[in-house]
């Protein structure tokens, strides 16, 4: 079984397109479309209705600002801003725990957005974007020694092609301490799809998620960060509590849920930049 040498080329999603937030810009290349809040305001309300208001009387209403961090591949590729070596990443996990960080679940993160508990001090969620097997081989040992907790958003059609866990894999991950949750089915354009395709890139993800690890899909990851109103309004009907972009910066209160901001961390990051990120957003 080849789960990805670090002698091989990843066939890395994010890079292959020059977009996923792997070069770390703030807003993307042309191919990614950021739909303005201003655009879809009229017709969609800022906060996700039904499924995920906090209980009245336990709100807390605090603004906060968390790093949401997010990583590819982990291996060896020096050229590759996508992928992080294990070594920078047992850096920087040293690094938060040193300064006591405390690393959500996707659970805590959602408790403390509806404003159902309140941020710890230090908070940071980290996710892992596309599912690829080295986020099993090299991260999930590294964020086990520190009792770490991170969100992969995988894609189930990739499964079974070697370069991506598989549900085995994925299982014990979750057993793990990690969330896993849906990056859609095939890592489409969705903007560019019809309505029924993105559905369909939708659903099925959720459906396989849910029969093979049993868990629920509330929270996206956009392939390459794009979406648009239909992406919304799928998400939306179905009840997802939050959707997580490609664009830069700290997750704070004032953003819409289905259109949350993320910090990019970088195979070419120095620790100085990965701090810098954490603590400055950027
Ligand atoms: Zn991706």
């Amino acid at each position: 079984m080849d789960q990805g040498g670090t002698s091989r080329t990843i066939p890395l999603l994010g890079h292959s397109h020059g977009t996923d937030g792997a070069e770390g810009s703030s807003s993307g290349s042309d191919a990614v479309v950021i739909v303005p809040q201003a655009s879809v305001s009229p017709s969609l309300p800022m906060q996700v209705p039904a499924a995920s208001p906090a209980k009245p009387g336990t709100t807390v209403e605090k603004s906060f600002r968390i790093p949401v961090l997010y990583y590819h591949s982990i291996g060896v590729q020096p050229d590759n801003n996508a992928v992080l070596d294990p070594k920078k990443l047992e850096e920087q996990m040293a690094y938060l725990a040193k300064e006591g960080y405390t690393t959500l679940t996707l659970q805590q993160f959602l408790d403390i957005w509806f404003g159902r508990m309140e941020a710890p001090p230090k908070s940071v969620l980290l996710t892992f974007d596309d599912g690829y097997a080295d986020n099993y081989t090299y991260a999930m040992p590294i964020l086990q020694k520190y009792k770490f907790h991170a969100t992969m958003f995988m894609l189930p059609g990739k499964v079974g092609d070697g370069w991506y866990v598989d549900w085995e894999m994925a299982r014990e991950m979750l057993k793990a301490g990690w969330d896993i949750q849906s990056h859609g089915m095939t890592h489409p354009y969705l903007n560019q799809l019809k309505p029924e395709q993105q559905q369909e890139e939708i659903d099925e993800a959720a459906r396989l998620i849910k029969e093979h690890l049993g868990v629920e899909s509330e929270v996206f990851c956009y392939p390459y960060g794009v979406f648009n109103k239909e992406t919304l309004r799928l998400l939306m009907e179905r009840g997802y509590k939050a959707a997580f972009t490609i664009e830069q910066g700290f997750t704070e209160k004032t953003q819409n849920p289905l259109q949350m901001k993320r910090l990019f961390v970088g195979g070419k990051d120095s620790l100085a930049t990965f701090i810098q990120k954490l603590t400055k957003g950027g």
